[in-house]
């Protein structure tokens, strides 16, 4: 699906020495290369204050504790998402409100998500799903009407750009209450382990972020409120000071592959192309059709035959998942979801694809014998 070790050695030099750099400093924890990252990615996205951690979910988890929800505060989110989303929901007490996704764009539906607002709610978190936007100026005017938090879940769309109808364009993360991202390795902006990073513009909430994420304290030893501990490794940031400044370019290469793929399967009766929002960027970190008409797993097993990877993003829906079921939500209750996961099937797209490859790829789906 991804191509990590190419990748590598087209920047092996520059990684290495960043890497032996901090070993030979010996700051694995908090070294300059942390507060350096942060302040490069925050010119980047263009936002006031990037607080590095140890992972997307930590991300999550700390942003909610940040804005003091309380056990019982419900907090609405996609049904068709990764699971760290529900689950730091879950796991502060709260609760996970599921909303539907647009068939379309596999983000939550502006449509219904008023109609999932009580008195209890407190915050919306609207995942960009695949490296697209979701509607955020419908959100974020939702979300002042009824007074409510906005945390985005960026995890896939490190780098989109969205425009208002304003004309105003801003980068994922960096438009809700709180943003959140992860550099899992197979992400956007991947390191060589776990790291995650929060993102807001308000000053008195970054400063919290950051006594949270640190044992809630901002002198050592004296803890003014309950935290985690959830740092970003100094190597981890080393590594990704070197990779930020090829993000743009990573992105146009995935780009490129998705419009290769476009050409070549738009016309195909079985499957549907990815649809592209005139309000954002497309990040592509999932290239994913949906097929039509077809067994979605046939046509999996008939890659796999060819020793093509794809993958199901994601299989069971979050209602049905054995932690998150709930009596509210029998099966049956997001139609769309579940069809999604009947339905949607990701390629292989990465960096360092090569024509060959995608030709071949395409060749083997046009393949593929529908009446089988
Ligand atoms: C990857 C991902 C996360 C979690 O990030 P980790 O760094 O793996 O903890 C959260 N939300 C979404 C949508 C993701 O894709």
């Amino acid at each position: 699906m991804v191509d990590l070790h190419s990748q590598y050695l087209t920047i092996k030099s520059e990684i290495d020495a960043a890497i032996q750099e901090v070993l030979d400093s010996t700051a694995f924890i908090q070294g300059p290369q942390v507060t350096q990252f942060s302040a490069a990615l925050s010119l980047y996205l263009k936002s006031k204050h990037v607080i590095p951690c140890a992972n997307g979910t930590d991300a999550l988890q700390i942003a909610m504790m940040a804005l003091n929800c309380k056990p019982g505060d419900e907090v609405i989110l996609p049904v068709h998402t990764y699971v760290a989303t529900a689950e730091v929901i879950a796991l502060l007490g709260l609760l996970p409100v599921f909303a539907e996704v647009d068939a379309n764009t596999f983000n939550i539906d502006v449509n219904q998500l008023e109609q999932k607002i009580t008195e209890r709610t407190v915050a919306i978190v609207p995942v960009h799903l695949y490296g697209q936007c979701a509607d955020m100026e419908s959100i974020l005017k939702i979300a002042q009407k009824h007074r409510l938090y906005v945390i985005e879940d960026a995890a896939q769309a490190l780098g989109a750009v969205y425009t208002f109808s304003d004309g105003r364009m801003m980068k994922a993360g960096t438009m809700g209450t709180i943003g959140c991202t992860s550099f899992f390795p197979s992400k956007n902006l991947g390191c060589f382990g776990d790291g995650g990073a929060i993102f807001t513009q308000d000053e008195a909430l970054a400063a919290k972020i950051k006594m949270i994420a640190n044992h809630g304290q901002k002198i050592k030893y004296h803890h003014a409120i309950i935290g985690v501990n959830s740092r970003l490794d100094t190597l981890q940031a080393a590594i990704l000071n070197v990779k930020l400044k090829y993000l743009d370019g990573y992105s146009q290469r995935r780009n490129e592959a998705a419009l290769f793929y476009d050409r070549e399967l738009a016309s195909l009766p079985f499957l549907e192309i990815p649809f592209r929002l005139p309000y954002s960027t497309h990040e592509f970190h999932q290239y994913t059709v949906k097929t039509k008409g077809i067994d979605r797993n046939q046509l999996k097993q008939h890659l796999e035959s060819k020793g093509i990877p794809s993958m199901i993003y994601y299989p069971v829906p979050l209602h049905l998942q054995e932690a998150y079921r709930r009596p509210a939500y029998p099966a049956g209750t997001f139609k769309i979801t579940e069809q999604l996961s009947e339905t949607v099937l990701s390629l292989p797209i990465h960096t360092e694809m090569k024509p060959e490859q995608l030709s071949y790829i395409c060749d083997v789906i046009k393949a593929f014998p529908i009446h089988a």
